[in-house]
């Protein structure tokens, strides 16, 4: 049988069987609408507010702060383009340039409607400018987002600090936590942001739902607007599988966080010991102070695309970069922003590990890059 090796967990990952057998009774047996007050829809109603705790629980947020919606781009349009319509006086918007699309595309949105939008700048490991946000920021800016963990190469963003600036000068603070819930671990009021978007597809949870936390006492405005349904905030009758299903898999992530931590280290650090020792001339992109797992790699001279298609050919699953580009160009916002010299930043590619892989899964991508590249 034909190899086949999943190291794309930065795009998605395997739904933990747990959160499956969680979710099959809310879509055979327990179909009631959460919002009747029967009570046949009693277990559903249920489901949704334990899940609510669950996931508040992992985050060290309130019940009362999460939303459930359809995952990181919405939970990121809705905090980037709502935002704006809190009534003050201020009006600018500072993001990053290394920002996944659901937040950079709702940015140009804005823009577009007039608002100023700032981009900071990334130094080499892709870590954020604080010294540039305290000099971007003024008494106009309404709003700073900046991401957790960047997709595509890992680093982790010194979102306390970026936080605390954004607070001193009277603004919210988002951030698109998307690739480091159920990672790393994450309190949000320890953190202070006002709110943090997040995708269960990112953690072992199915795919189409996710969460938006918002900290009690900032006025955001409702995203859609029907039902009763999420205190008025995002109407619609509830995904309650789903949500169910994201909750028992957020749990067991985060049960898991510092053994996965350790373990998928030692798998990095098997990957890079065998590419330097086979004599492949690449580079690591990335910070030290990185998600576990995600490795982002440049080979000199060589066109990531079609490493990416080779390897698809021997059964082995890995990304160019960030899954939701469609039109790809050949070298990403991201690998530009960290100044990847040009001879190596054509050859990008991103290795990203998860729960489900081991040993032999790193020898099989060695093998197949040795193949590729040195033709051995
Ligand atoms: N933000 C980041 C950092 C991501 O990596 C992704 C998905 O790749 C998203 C947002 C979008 O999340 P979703 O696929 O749930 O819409």
């Amino acid at each position: 049988m034909k190899q086949f090796v999943y190291a794309d967990n930065a795009a998605t990952t395997a739904l933990d069987k747990e959160a499956f057998d969680a979710m099959v009774p809310y879509m055979l047996e327990n179909y009631g609408n959460p919002s009747q007050s029967y009570s046949f829809s009693r277990s559903a109603k249920i489901a949704i507010k334990e899940a609510r705790e669950t996931i508040a629980n992992c985050i060290g947020a309130y019940p009362d702060e999460i939303y459930f919606t359809s995952g990181g781009t919405e939970s990121d349009n809705w905090a980037i383009c709502e935002s704006l319509k809190i009534n003050t006086d201020k009006k600018a918007v500072i993001t990053s340039r290394i920002e996944h699309h659901a937040i950079l595309r709702a940015c140009q949105r804005i823009e577009a409607a007039g608002v100023p939008v700032a981009y900071l700048q990334c130094d080499k490991t892709g870590t954020v400018s604080v010294d540039e946000l305290k000099s971007v920021i003024s008494p106009n800016t309404k709003l700073v987002s900046v991401m957790y963990a960047n997709n595509e190469i890992g680093t982790i963003e010194p979102i306390r600090e970026l936080c605390q600036i954004a607070h001193c000068s009277g603004a919210l603070f988002h951030t698109d936590a998307v690739q480091a819930v159920g990672h790393i671990e994450i309190n949000v009021h320890e953190l202070n942001v006002d709110m943090l978007s997040a995708s269960a597809h990112k953690f072992n949870g199915p795919k189409g739902v996710g969460f938006l936390f918002v900290r009690r006492g900032v006025n955001l405005p409702a995203l859609i607007c029907g039902g009763e349904q999420e205190r008025g905030m995002r109407a619609g009758t509830e995904n309650v599988a789903s949500i169910t299903g994201m909750a028992v898999a957020l749990k067991n992530c985060c049960s898991r966080i510092s053994t996965e931590r350790v373990r998928l280290l030692e798998l990095e650090e098997k990957l890079i010991t065998d590419l330097q020792d086979a004599g492949i001339d690449f580079l690591r992109n990335g910070s030290e102070n990185h998600i576990p797992g995600n490795v982002s790699l440049s080979f000199k001279g060589c066109d990531g695309e079609a490493l990416l298609h080779r390897m698809d050919l021997m059964g082995i699953c890995i990304s160019t970069g960030a899954a939701c580009d469609t039109v790809k160009s050949k070298v990403s916002h991201v690998i530009s922003a960290i100044k990847t010299p040009e001879e190596y930043a054509k050859g990008t590619i991103r290795i990203s590990l998860g729960l489900k892989n081991t040993l032999p899964d790193i020898d099989a991508i060695v093998k197949a890059l040795k193949k590729i590249i040195l033709g051995a």
